[in-house]
């Protein structure tokens, strides 16, 4: 399936930069449509099973930069982002939300999207769910799961088991249906080549033309790829910088949205701890603006959590089978930045969170340490410097009073929005159907076109866009 470059030049009808959920789903659509598509991703193809999840070895095949990068603020956000054939849906936790019906609506009327039919996009989610094998683990949650639910049920919070994208044949964990999975195979199927381990660099214009991408082999070979159009599926961080370093201004990576996230580590009486995946329950009784859900909880990840006030928490690690990691993540008010800077392989990010996020993060937090109290916790250690044990609920008073996000280790894996779709001229990157607003032939597709984060895992909103701008695409409406 993966096409080597043989020679330093290539060329192809549509080149497809990125093989992430936008990417991957971008090159099927246009493969089986009869189009010569040309898919080019940084990363290596990484078979499932060759990493152990959530492991240095994962991170350092198949995310980027070792999963270390960092959006700038006071507090800085850590995030991480996929980088390997499948982009983020190799790595992801697999968790599926249909796109939200109302934010649809409201996009389309806020960011003036034309054409756009909210019902379209969920008969695709329709669609996706049934490709991606969508749908709750046969042998029920696990036990880190069923804390979130005990203690959300005692407090009368909403909460339900999130379906994912698991292929279950009756034995073990079930497969995870990611785009080396389902996809990218069903591009090449079509004639689509892939070609791993190949960066672009940058997009050469002719005028309001992209006429050919400039790429670096990891052994330093550089090439040139021409193309009559060009699909950029970076993802939200990526495709900006590239479009920056090609010379593209606009709307372009000045709005980046993300959900932030706080951590805090649940300690209960009896081993829960599940070391290869995550919680799949969710509380959404606060929704959209605060959910709270399961993290990987690796001893080395146990540790990080505890990292935050390790002379207070230290002690605890040893106890790691007994400790599982939650978090809560907000619908983020503030916005960030992507700034490509010359003589820099990757671009500067920041991102500021506002005065109502912070209330919302510690708040966040408190109600979070509360439902792990319910649900039978003997300590929650919160993720900030200076935090104190939790075990009782004055102590949850007491943490929110000591919590500052500026202390705390606020981190995303939801990043979205730096190229918004629409005819919003003095805030959309794109057009309605992605075409970078003053190009003919470049357009994006990936998580960059949401308008804002959607307040909900954002994968399956990613496809659904993706695979509309396609089709229209290919059935040669959006030709410039
Ligand atoms: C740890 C983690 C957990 C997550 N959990 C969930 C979840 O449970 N549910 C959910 O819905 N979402 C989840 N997400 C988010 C989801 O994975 C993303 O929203 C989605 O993958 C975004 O798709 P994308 O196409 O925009 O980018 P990506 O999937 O990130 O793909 C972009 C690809 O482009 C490649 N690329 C970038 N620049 C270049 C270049 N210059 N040249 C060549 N290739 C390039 C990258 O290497 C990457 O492979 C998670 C993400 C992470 C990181």
């Amino acid at each position: 399936m993966i096409a080597r470059p043989a020679d330093a030049a290539m060329d192809a009808e549509v080149l497809v930069i990125g093989s992430g959920a936008g990417g991957a789903t971008t090159a099927a659509v246009l493969a089986e449509a009869g189009i010569d598509v040309l898919v080019v991703e940084e990363g290596e193809w990484v078979e499932q099973g060759d990493t152990v999840p959530f492991s240095l070895d994962q991170m350092d095949r198949q995310y980027r930069a070792g999963g270390v990068t960092v959006a700038l603020g006071l507090p800085s956000v850590a995030y991480t982002e996929g980088r390997c054939a499948g982009g983020g849906t190799e790595v992801n936790s697999g968790l599926y939300w249909r796109p939200p019906g109302e934010l649809l609506a409201r996009w389309r009327e806020d960011f003036r999207i034309a054409d756009f039919d909210p019902a379209e996009l969920l008969s695709i989610a329709d669609e996706v769910e049934t490709v991606l094998h969508v749908g709750t683990d046969p042998a029920g949650p696990t036990a880190p799961s069923e804390a979130m639910r005990r203690g959300a049920d005692a407090l009368g919070w909403r909460n339900g088991e999130i379906p994912r994208w698991m292929r279950h044949d009756g034995s073990g964990a079930g497969q995870r249906q990611s785009m080396t999975r389902t996809y990218l195979p069903r591009a090449a199927a079509s004639g689509a080549r892939i070609v791993t381990g190949c960066r672009v660099d940058r997009l050469e214009l002719d005028g309001d033309r992209a006429v050919a991408a400039h790429t670096t082999l990891p052994d330093g070979r550089t090439g040139r790829i021409t193309f009559r159009d060009v699909f950029v599926c970076g993802g939200a961080i990526q495709s900006p910088a590239l479009l920056q370093r090609s010379g593209i201004r606009g709307n372009i990576g000045r709005s980046l949205a993300v959900h932030p996230t706080v951590k805090l580590a649940a300690r209960f009486a009896d081993p829960l701890n599940i070391p290869d995946d995550v919680p799949v329950h969710q509380v959404k009784e606060f929704a959209p603006h605060l959910s709270f859900g399961g993290s990987a909880s690796n001893p080395g990840l146990v540790a990080l959590s505890l990292l935050d006030e390790w002379n207070g928490f230290r002690d605890a690690v040893v106890d790691w089978p007994r400790i599982s990691v939650y978090y809560a993540a907000i619908t983020s008010q503030g916005r960030g930045r992507v700034f490509s800077v010359p003589r820099l392989r990757d671009p500067i990010v920041t991102y500021h969170l506002t005065a109502r996020d912070r209330a919302l993060l510690r708040s966040g937090l408190g109600r979070l340490a509360l439902l792990m109290l319910e649900a039978g916790a003997d300590t929650v250690f919160p993720s900030f410097r200076g935090a104190p044990a939790v075990r009782t609920r004055k102590h949850v008073a007491t943490m929110e009073r000591l919590f500052s996000a500026n202390r705390a280790s606020v981190m995303t894996v939801h990043l979205c929005s730096t190229v918004p779709i629409g005819e919003e001229a003095a805030r959309c990157g794109a057009d309605s159907f992605g075409r970078v607003h003053g190009a003919t032939n470049i357009h994006v597709n990936d998580a960059s076109l949401l308008p804002t984060a959607p307040g909900v895992n954002p994968q399956a909103t990613v496809m659904a866009f993706a695979i509309r701008n396609a089709r229209r695409f290919a059935a040669g409406e959006s030709h410039g």
